[in-house]
């Protein structure tokens, strides 16, 4: 096993946040490392800075992927049940520092505490699951077709793993990737939103803290992460790249990784519709479409970005939504009774300003909202307009905001085609007493994910991902593990006329 030589962050490379110490720094070799230049993050609900990070620059990525290579070895060779037990040790260990991951996620994304709470849990649970995988994978052992051999298949480590993480789910995009790809026993190069770096920075910090050796963790900020991340991706020591952030930064990475061959998983942007039929339980239809919309205030790779309504309890659903939305109370992530926290940034608050004039010019029904709210910080109204038609323009647009986009159907058939009609395919969700009618109509969903009866579904146990335009490869459930895996089939000659 490797041995470690950890450090912890000296008290100037690490800024507090809510009373809590984080990192400032880049984790490199088991090093925290500063550089000259630094980068701002602000605290959304503010705008003002609590932070500056260490800005990483392709110099410092190359050193973070020469320890990761330089790690590789010793870290694959650890028995799957040292590795088992080091995950359960930072497990423990991140349980412990819950309040302070919840704090600085509010700190630097902006989201309302229970929130923040709720996607540590989770983000805990994905390191559970993966260290209960570690010592649970099987391979295969079978007669060759020919005979005279047989035919083994067993996994290795596909190698150093690029992860990089957008800036919604700091936390969870963070340890569902590295989770799966330690356990699989990858060194990583995780690479953070340069909006949420603190939260990357306290979990890293964590890790290191459980025990994983020097290199087997390396941590990257920067304010530059087109260039950054080509290099890495130029460097065939790399052999995997993890992405999650915009279908755009996907295809980016896809063609650079096509270079080296180089094994992706993508998990892009989404476009989810949100059905309810006649014979839905409009109570239970109504609350899920408010959590799954303004979970987040909107900014969801799965959040119901179509609300697409039948007829027949269309005018029902508005008025119980619309209600339901004016109720939301927007503020300080810290204040126990916001709901809806602020955007990520004025660049984003600036996008959803344009967005809704644009569907307001198109014929779009204001019936909540609308605003961009004066003072500090980067919120906006909780929002929801009503479109006559089915606006097929609109499609493939990812809302990420707290705006309802709301439209009305005559048939089901109606509905699962305008469902479908989007390049994306992560999420969709569907409402209706009917199983019979809900397995048949999911089945017609070109979607990775279909939510029967629910607006959420995130889980450990389940297999995260989207097809068409919203990626490749799934996080979680049994799969997860195997993103970070390569198949290797041995074939080994016997002698079968050998005499016992
Ligand atoms: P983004 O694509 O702008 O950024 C994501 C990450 O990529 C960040 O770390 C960013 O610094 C980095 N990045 C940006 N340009 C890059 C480049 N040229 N090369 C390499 N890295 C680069 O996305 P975002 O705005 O941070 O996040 C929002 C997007 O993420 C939405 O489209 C959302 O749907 C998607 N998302 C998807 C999932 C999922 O699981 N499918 C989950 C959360 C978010």
């Amino acid at each position: 096993m490797a041995s470690s030589t950890l450090t912890t962050p000296t008290s100037d490379l690490v800024v507090e946040i809510h009373g809590h110490i984080v990192p400032t720094a880049l984790l490199i070799g088991g090093e925290w490392r500063s550089t000259e230049r630094t980068f701002a993050v602000a605290n959304p609900a503010t705008g003002q800075t609590i932070a500056d990070m260490s800005d990483g620059s392709p110099v410092e990525a190359r050193e973070a992927l020469d320890a990761a290579t330089a790690a590789a070895e010793s870290w694959r060779a650890w028995p799957p049940r040292a590795r088992a037990d080091l995950f359960h040790r930072a497990h423990r260990l991140l349980v412990e520092r819950a309040d302070a991951f919840a704090d600085v996620m509010v700190s630097e994304s902006g989201k309302p505490r229970a929130e923040a709470v709720g996607e540590f849990e989770l983000s805990a649970g994905f390191f559970l699951w993966y260290s209960e995988q570690i010592a649970h994978l099987h391979g295969t052992y079978q007669e060759g077709s020919r005979g005279g051999y047989r035919v083994i298949e067993t996994h290795q480590p596909v190698g150093p793993s690029l992860l990089i993480t957008p800036w919604n789910f700091p936390m969870l995009m963070s340890a569902r990737k590295a989770g799966a790809a330690l356990a699989a026993g990858c060194t990583v190069i995780m690479k953070s939103a340069r909006e949420t770096p603190l939260t990357a920075a306290l979990f890293a910090d964590t890790l290191n803290e459980a025990g994983f050796p020097a290199g087997v963790i390396n941590l990257i900020h920067t304010s530059t992460s087109a260039d950054v991340s080509a290099g890495l991706m130029a460097d065939d020591r790399l052999r995997k790249v993890s992405f999650t952030g915009s279908t755009g930064v996907g295809r980016t990475l896809l063609a650079q990784a096509s270079a080296n061959i180089m094994n992706a998983s993508m998990e892009l942007g989404g476009d989810g519709p949100f059905i309810v039929l006649d014979d839905a339980d409009l109570e239970l239809a109504v609350d899920q479409a408010i959590i799954c919309k303004f979970r987040n205030a909107g900014q969801a790779c799965v959040a119901a970005n179509r609300i697409i309504l039948h007829s027949a309890i269309a005018d029902r659903f508005v008025e119980a939504f619309v209600e339901k939305t004016r109720q939301l109370a927007v503020g300080h992530g810290f204040d126990p009774a916001v709901t809806v926290g602020p955007l990520i940034s004025e660049r984003q608050r600036h996008r959803v300003v344009g967005l809704v004039d644009a569907f307001q010019a198109s014929g779009a029904e204001l019936l909540a909202g609308g605003h961009a709210i004066d003072g500090q910080g980067f919120f906006y109204e909780p929002t929801v307009l009503r479109f006559s038609g089915l606006k097929h323009e609109f499609a493939n647009e990812e809302l990420f905001a707290p705006v309802a986009a709301l439209y009305t159907v005559d048939t089901v058939s109606e509905a699962i085609e305008f469902a479908n009609d989007t390049h994306y395919g992560l999420s969709a969700y569907l409402f209706t007493k009917d199983l019979s009618r809900a397995v048949a109509i999911a089945e017609k969903l070109d979607f990775g994910m279909v939510g029967i009866n629910r607006g959420i579904m995130a889980d450990p146990a389940a297999p995260f991902g989207g097809i068409k335009a919203s990626g490749l490869g799934r996080e979680g459930g049994h799969d997860g593990i195997y993103e970070f895996l390569e198949r290797k089939y041995l074939a080994l000659t016997i002698d079968e006329t050998v005499v016992l």
